[in-house]
């Protein structure tokens, strides 16, 4: 039986449903506690949201009275897939009264002593958790990146060791990363929308930085590749796709680049988390991949899938990339942050 209780922010929403159904056979997570805004508090969950995924709404938990959001009556560990119109300051609030908030929403993110975390790839990030007491916080807060800014970061990990420099990149981004509704199903029907609201390319120039870069002295220094991102929406229900160039000081050949991508790994696995896939990421030689309806759910969905690596005549190599946003873009991140929290001893 798993031990853990938590609960989830924003329980009603994309994100929060796909908390669910992964913690729906947790072996050490189980779900008592769902909050959300004044729309669903008080009511069955069943009444306040309808179930979007194709896995089934456990019981137990469609017939659970939604909370507000409001700290008090959850149990320390609480994930949040809160609306970034008010993530900061709910999150703030809980984290003030002793919860420990393992967030999705970009609103902490970039502050000196909040991690933003993949536990493949800077584990080491949780010291600044020792950081927070000073804001007055009894609980801590931790963060995982962008659904956009995951793949991309997974993705250029293993090429810090070539000297990376730059990175341009152009996403294809999923549908059900605009949260529910979403965009309007006029607007993306057959269609490409070349913007991203909310900072999105912001996000991906700047995030990737901190999560690649290098903790010292208390402190993140940012990696010092330069990112340029282009942002775009496609009528792709679940994946977010990047087209990568990159610039790296060395040449290696292009088998070194791939076995750099099979051969990373990380904490996680090392652990044998529940949620660490077998490799963060893999390379798939066939030219016409990675695509989002055959490699989303590669390993559960949290497995960054890499194709069509060649010589690029700007920068160096150019590649394209793969990651389910609301399983390790999201929830499935968040999950796989707590695990390791949990076997530090953090919780
Ligand atoms: P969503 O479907 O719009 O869900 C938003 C959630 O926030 C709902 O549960 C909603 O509750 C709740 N909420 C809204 N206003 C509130 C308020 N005033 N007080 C309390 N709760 C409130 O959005 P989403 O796609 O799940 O995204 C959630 C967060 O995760 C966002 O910050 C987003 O940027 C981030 N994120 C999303 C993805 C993705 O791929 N979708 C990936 C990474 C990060 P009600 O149902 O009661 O309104």
């Amino acid at each position: 039986m798993p031990t853990i209780p938590v609960g989830i922010l924003g329980a009603t929403g994309m994100v929060g449903q796909q908390f669910i159904a992964l913690l729906a056979n947790h072996p050490w997570f189980r779900v008592e506690w769902l909050g959300a805004s004044h729309r669903s508090e008080g009511k069955a969950f069943r009444d306040a949201a309808a179930w979007r995924l194709a896995s089934p709404l456990p019981e137990d938990v469609a017939s659970r009275q939604v909370d507000a959001a409001t700290p008090g009556r959850a149990p320390k560990l609480v994930f949040s897939g809160l609306d970034s119109s008010v993530a900061g300051e709910v999150e703030t609030a809980f984290a003030e009264a002793g919860h420990v908030i393992v967030s999705n929403s970009r609103n902490h993110r970039m502050e000196p002593t909040v991690p933003l975390l993949i536990p493949e790839v800077n584990a080491d990030h949780l010291a600044l958790l020792d950081l927070q007491g000073a804001a007055g916080w009894k609980g801590r807060i931790v963060t995982n990146p962008n659904c956009a800014v995951v793949v991309l970061a997974m993705a250029l990990a293993p090429l810090r060791q070539f000297g990376l420099k730059t990175a341009m990149v152009t996403t294809l981004q999923a549908i059900s990363g605009a949260g529910y509704p979403g965009v309007a199903s006029w607007d993306i029907l057959s269609n490409v929308i070349p913007y991203i609201g909310g900072g999105e390319e912001e996000k991906v120039e700047t995030e990737a930085k901190k999560i690649l870069g290098t903790l010292a002295d208390g402190s993140v220094s940012f990696h010092p590749v330069t990112v340029s991102a282009t942002t775009t929406r496609v009528p792709v229900h679940n994946g977010h796709t990047a087209s990568v160039s990159v610039g790296l000081e060395q040449k290696p050949s292009p088998d070194a680049v791939i076995d750099a991508w099979r051969t990373f790994s990380g904490r996680p696995q090392a652990l044998q988390l529940p949620s660490a896939p077998p490799h963060p990421l893999v390379y798939l030689t066939e030219l016409n991949r990675p695509q989002p309806t055959l490699d989303v759910n590669r390993d559960g969905g949290m497995t960054v899938s890499v194709g069509r690596l060649r010589s690029c005549p700007v920068l160096d190599y150019k590649f394209v990339a793969l990651g389910h946003n609301t399983i390790r873009g999201a929830a499935g991140a968040a999950i796989l942050n707590a695990e390791l929290m949990h076997t530090e001893g953090l919780l």
